[in-house]
């Protein structure tokens, strides 16, 4: 690249109708286009004073495009390193895209997605945990996420990264003291104690590492109702999110559909499915029904299986049961009728007793539900974005892989050369060696405006 960098644009404000929109700008010409686009309302206002600066935001030959207001900070104290110039306008699409317009024939280039953070990255800003947790923090959903991507972005995986590096590195030096002075070091001991190192190391690293709980971060976790038909499930469904979301009926088997709700419980995202009866059943639709079921119900982090108290068990409810892992909680459904249900028969599951139909107990299934949704999820730093997750991932395995090799026998400078390839391994989350192609791709899915 040659001379001075392009100075780009974008709007950082969300599309559609709202209160403010906000057009953005970096780059070395950002405050002389600042200066073209816009007039204080007050003559002796200072724009170079990081000051909100009331005024017009213009057109060509002085006609005014919006009242906006404006603020210029001079580099290097942006997030970009570079001058940062903002805009806010009015909402919606008409006035921010009018000044963007504007400052585009002013000189400066259209943003490519993601190129303000990419812009911090390249001048030394960010590292690439980082970016990438910015980019995780405005996608964030829930407060769990929001916790984790701060953190990350805070630096959180950048320095448990870089302090792993450093333990390998200091092993990697004993490794090599014990080659170069084997008569002063014992090479045996030096093997026991790193083994042990990188066993722990590799457990930290898969602690953080741990894809359900950066799905569960990302996406939030999915509970799946299941039961026979007419348990009650929709009614529990109904009950758990207060709203009259499936159609509650009497016929057996006429949920035929996995319908899903998105909801908050104690800052976690939680998706909420009900199922369709699942049983055995001769209908072609219902049997589509019963096959998506039984897959939601395979995948999902929590499954809540109703039963009906008010009848002893059938065929079908052991069935079920017996399918039953430790991701089970048991609603027992209908306690307001008489109870017919041995329960002395069900396997031993966390268990509500409810009333779906009045809301009865399941403030309660709630409760449980939450602790189950906390529980394993300490707030330790965590790699929640798939491109770090594999690389640590990959990180822990050669480890134990190492580990397991130096408790086979071997000598710990056969092993040293994995060591150095997870160093770099670790690097790549922060990105010290990222390639173009590695950072392109990380930028590309952000949006336009960050
Ligand atoms: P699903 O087939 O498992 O989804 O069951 P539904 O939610 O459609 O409920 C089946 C029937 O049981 C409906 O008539 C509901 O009104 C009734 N029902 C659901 N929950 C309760 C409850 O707690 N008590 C009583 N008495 N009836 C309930």
């Amino acid at each position: 690249m040659s001379g001075e960098r392009d100075t780009i644009a974008a709007i950082s404000t969300a599309p559609g109708a709202g209160g403010i929109a906000i057009v953005r700008l970096s780059g070395p010409r950002a405050e002389a286009i600042l200066r073209a686009a816009f007039r204080p309302a007050n003559d002796k206002a200072d724009l170079s004073g990081r000051r909100l600066t009331y005024g017009a935001a213009g057109g060509e030959e002085g006609a005014a495009i919006d009242e906006a207001m404006a603020v210029l900070v001079r580099a290097p104290y942006t997030f970009t390193r570079e001058g940062v110039a903002e805009i806010p306008c009015h909402g919606g699409s008409a006035c921010a895209s009018a000044v963007l317009r504007r400052v585009l024939l002013l000189g400066a280039r259209a943003a490519e997605p993601g190129e303000f953070t990419r812009r911090a990255y390249e001048n030394g800003r960010v590292d690439l945990s980082r970016a990438e947790a910015v980019m995780q923090l405005v996608g964030a959903q829930g407060e769990a996420a929001r916790r984790a991507a701060l953190r990350q972005m805070r630096g959180g995986v950048a320095s448990f990264v870089e302090g792993a590096v450093q333990r390998l590195t200091d092993m990697l030096s004993r490794i090599q003291a014990a080659v170069d002075f084997p008569e002063e070091v014992d090479e045996a001991a030096v093997a026991a104690q790193v083994r042990a190192e990188l066993e722990e190391l590799a457990g930290q690293i898969e602690r953080r590492a741990d894809p359900k709980r950066a799905r569960m971060l990302r996406e939030g976790a999915s509970v799946v109702l299941c039961g026979r038909p007419n348990v009650g499930k929709s009614s529990l469904m109904n009950a758990l999110l207060s709203a009259e979301r499936a159609i509650v009926t009497d016929i057996p088997g006429t949920t035929r559909d996995v319908l899903s709700e998105r909801f908050t419980l104690g800052g976690k995202v939680v998706r909420l499915s009900d199922t369709a009866g699942i049983r055995a059943s001769g209908d072609a639709i219902e049997r589509m029904g019963v096959e998506r079921a039984r897959s939601e119900v395979e995948a999902a982090d929590v499954a809540l299986l109703v039963l009906d108290m008010s009848q002893p068990l059938t065929d079908e409810d052991r069935a079920l049961l017996a399918k039953v892992d430790e991701r089970y909680l048991l609603c027992l459904n209908k306690r307001d009728l008489p109870e017919a249900l041995d329960e002395a028969a069900l396997p031993d599951l966390p268990a509500v007793r409810l009333c779906a139909r009045t809301g009865e107990g399941v403030e309660g299934r709630l409760a449980r539900l939450e602790e189950r949704l906390g529980a394993g999820g300490g707030e330790e730093e965590c790699f929640t974005v798939e491109r770090q997750l594999r690389l640590a991932r990959e990180a822990a395995a050669t480890l134990r892989g190492c580990a397991q090799a130096l408790g086979d026998g071997f000598s710990p400078d056969v092993v040293a050369p994995d060591m150095l390839r997870v160093c770099e391994l670790l690097d790549n989350v922060t990105g010290r060696d990222a390639s173009e192609e590695v950072i392109s791709a990380i930028f590309a899915n952000f949006c336009v405006g960050k």
